[in-house]
Formats: C-alpha cells, sequence, structure tokens
C-alpha cells in the first residue's frame, strides 16, 4: 500500500488529517490541562454518538476485543446464562469469552447472511432466566446488520441485559441506546469512530452498572474492572486527574477530534449519510450483478459491504483492486472465507471515495474476466449519490 491508495477496509479506515494531527502532536503529561479537558470531552461525547443520556461511559487503552471482554467480564458471572444472537465471527467470539467467564453459554445461531428470527429468540429467552443477551450490530465477518431495537426490547422484557458489539457500527449504523433500552454498546476506536486503532469505548447503562454491582465475587481482572476505572472515568469528566492506569494520551486526543467531527455532523445526517453512501454501492453492485452475502436488504450493513465473487473470480481480485489504487479486504468467515470479499464504507468515507472504489472493482473484475461493464456500474453509483 502506497500513502495515496485508499483505505477501503472494514477498519481501520481512512482518518481525517485533523485526527491524525492530535495523534502526532507533542504527548503532554495525563495531568495537563488541555489533555484533562480532551479526555472530558471524549468521554461527553461518547454518550452523545450513542445517543445515551444516561450511561457511564469508558474509554480505556485496548482494541474492539477488551471492549467486547470488559462488556462481558463486568456483568456476567460463573453459572449465569447468556444468550448470543450469533450473525458470524464476532457473534462467537463474544460467546467464547462469556465461556471463558464460566457462563452457560446458547448459540442462536443464523445461516451466513442472515439473522436469527426475532420470535426464535424470543422463544429462547422465554425457556431460560438469562442474565444477558450479545448482538453484533454489524457483524463485520458476514456484513449483515442486525435488529438491535426489537432484540433488545425482547431482552428487557425478560429481565436480561442487552449486551451490543457495535465495533463496526456505531458512529455510522443508527443505534439509540437510551431510546432502544440498550444495556451496554461498545466499539473500538478505528472503524466508524474515525481514530487509528487501539481504543475501547464503552457507554453503559444504570441497570448495567447495578448487575456489575450486584456481582458476587470481584472482576478476576483487574485491568478489565469497571470499578477500577469508574472514579478515572468519573474525575476527567469533571476536569479532574485520576491515575490507575497510564490513559493513552495521543489516542484519547486523537478520539476527542474524530468525536467532535461527528458530533459536528450530528448523528443523524452521519447515518443518513451512511445509508446514502451504502445505497450507492448497492447499485453499482446490481449494475455488476454481484450478490451480496446478507440475504435480504433489511439485514444488510451500512458500514460495509460483503460480496461473493463472480463465477471464475477468485481471491486475487483483491490484489488487483489494490494495484488500481483502492486497499479492499477478503473474506473472514470460517465457511465461506474464499468465495467473497468485503468493502469497508464508514466514517470519513466521501461520494468520490465511492465512485473511486466502484470503478477500481469493476476494472479489476473485468481484468479478472468477469462480464462486467465498468461503465454501467460508475454510473449507476453516480446516479444513485446525485
Ligand atoms: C473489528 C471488530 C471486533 C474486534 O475489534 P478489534 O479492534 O479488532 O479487536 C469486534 N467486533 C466487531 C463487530 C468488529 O468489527
Amino acid at each position: 500500500m502506497t500513502d495515496r491508495d485508499l483505505l477501503m477496509i472494514p477498519g481501520p479506515i481512512e482518518f481525517e488529517p485533523a485526527v491524525m494531527a492530535a495523534l502526532g502532536a507533542k504527548t503532554t503529561s495525563h495531568l495537563d490541562p488541555r489533555f484533562m479537558a480532551a479526555f472530558g470531552r471524549a468521554l461527553v461525547a461518547s454518550r452523545k454518538v450513542a445517543l445515551a443520556d444516561d450511561a457511564q461511559p469508558f474509554i480505556v487503552a485496548g482494541t474492539g476485543t477488551l471492549a467486547m471482554e470488559m462488556a462481558i467480564a463486568n456483568v456476567v458471572e460463573p453459572g449465569d446464562r447468556v444468550l448470543v444472537v450469533g450473525t458470524g465471527y464476532f457473534s462467537d467470539r463474544i460467546g467464547t469469552m462469556a465461556e471463558r467467564q464460566g457462563a452457560k453459554v446458547s448459540y442462536l445461531r443464523a445461516a451466513p447472511g442472515d439473522v436469527p428470527a426475532l420470535d426464535e429468540i424470543e422463544r429462547a429467552l422465554a425457556s431460560g432466566s438469562y442474565k444477558a443477551v450479545t448482538v453484533t450490530h454489524v457483524d463485520t465477518s458476514t456484513g449483515v446488520l442486525a435488529p438491535v431495537e426489537a432484540i433488545a426490547r425482547l431482552a428487557r422484557t425478560h429481565g436480561a441485559l442487552s449486551i451490543v458489539d457495535g465495533v463496526c457500527a456505531l458512529g455510522g449504523e443508527e443505534l439509540r441506546q437510551d431510546a432502544w433500552g440498550v444495556d451496554i454498546a461498545f466499539a473500538g476506536s478505528q472503524k466508524a469512530l474515525g481514530a487509528p486503532p487501539g481504543l475501547a469505548v464503552l457507554t453503559v447503562s444504570k441497570r448495567a452498572m447495578e448487575a456489575h454491582r450486584a456481582r458476587k465475587a470481584r472482576v478476576p481482572s483487574m485491568y478489565l474492572d469497571f470499578s477500577e476505572w469508574l472514579p478515572i472515568m468519573d474525575a476527567y469528566e469533571h476536569g479532574k486527574p485520576a491515575y490507575f492506569a497510564t490513559p493513552a494520551v495521543n489516542l484519547i486526543s486523537a478520539l476527542d477530534v474524530s468525536l467532535g467531527q461527528l458530533l459536528a455532523e450530528g448523528m443523524d445526517a452521519r447515518f443518513e449519510r451512511h445509508r446514502r453512501l451504502a445505497g450507492a454501492f448497492r447499485a453499482a453492485e446490481q449494475a455488476m450483478g454481484l450478490r451480496t452475502l446478507p440475504v435480504r436488504e433489511d439485514v444488510t450493513a451500512h458500514t460495509l459491504s460483503a460480496l461473493y465473487y463472480p463465477d471464475g473470480v477468485d481471491a486475487s481480485l483483491v490484489g488487483r483492486v489494490r494495484e488500481r489504487g483502492v486497499v479492499i479486504a477478503g473474506g473472514l468467515h470460517p465457511d465461506l472465507k474464499t468465495r467473497y470479499f468485503r468493502i469497508g464504507h464508514m466514517g470519513a468515507v466521501s461520494a468520490s471515495d465511492v465512485v473511486t472504489t466502484v470503478s477500481a472493482v469493476a476494472r479489476a473484475l473485468v481484468a479478472s474476466g468477469a462480464k462486467v461493464d465498468a461503465r454501467a456500474a460508475v454510473a449507476a453509483a453516480e446516479g444513485a449519490l446525485s
């Protein structure tokens, strides 16, 4: 990859210059008033991004996987039952984490490309007393979008906490944490939140904080424990320093800039822009005759596209697209890995990035021997954008 290649994978994504400038700025003390202000703003902003005025935010050094593990480890105790709504690779990962905390985990897995039916989820919840339900808002391995609002409502009805993996969704897909009654939402910095990899961001409802406080035993891992971090988050939000573990000063400063940009755009405008850009990809995909891995429009993500290779084309397509200046990703789902590819279109992505990507993919398909009309694909994307 050269500096001029366009990075269109499902994270890390292209970052805004102002975000990178904050990352590259001189590192201050974590007690410097400017850093305290930046951390405080990032905490307040993370609540607004999740539309979660009532939630407790946590921003901790680590990746999206750390966020997953914090969400699980703080509310799940040995012997608790956890229901995993399975839509792909990352849904399984959070289930494994719950197993490692000693939970009894039930998996309700859909066929790749689909989401388990709501009545199946409801039946499962009704049949056992679950402590928590996990759902992957967008499973990055399949490009499947889950109906988080409906699943969170079912969880509430049956007295279970809802835990939403928003790593590939938060900041791009519509999430209204308070209004939908989502208990824990989390993300990593490097996807639709628009800052380099290395931060876990969580917003935790009052109900989930109570469940954490009501634990019989402390969280076995000190670094994962909300109780260790809570006084730190609270202090920085109120302009005071506190120490548990050194905050990732530059990453948090970069996240502050990025979340500021998200809020300046406005969350509703942001959801709409992601829908519009995804719509342009959809139009181009149809013009090229490509089949999406998600089986229906209503389960298709707006932050990335997962597409089957057409007949006669294989994973060498990814390299051919790269030769045309655009970096896309291969498959990830273990059952289908070699049969599809993925294009991320989240965060700062623009209409011209979409057209550039469609053009590169279409031309690479032609070079791979597929019967694709590259001009028609570009025209379809442009038509959808205008
Ligand atoms: C990327 C991703 C993760 C893991 O995040 P890392 O930052 O790679 O640890 C978890 N869940 C989903 C849905 C993801 O897209």
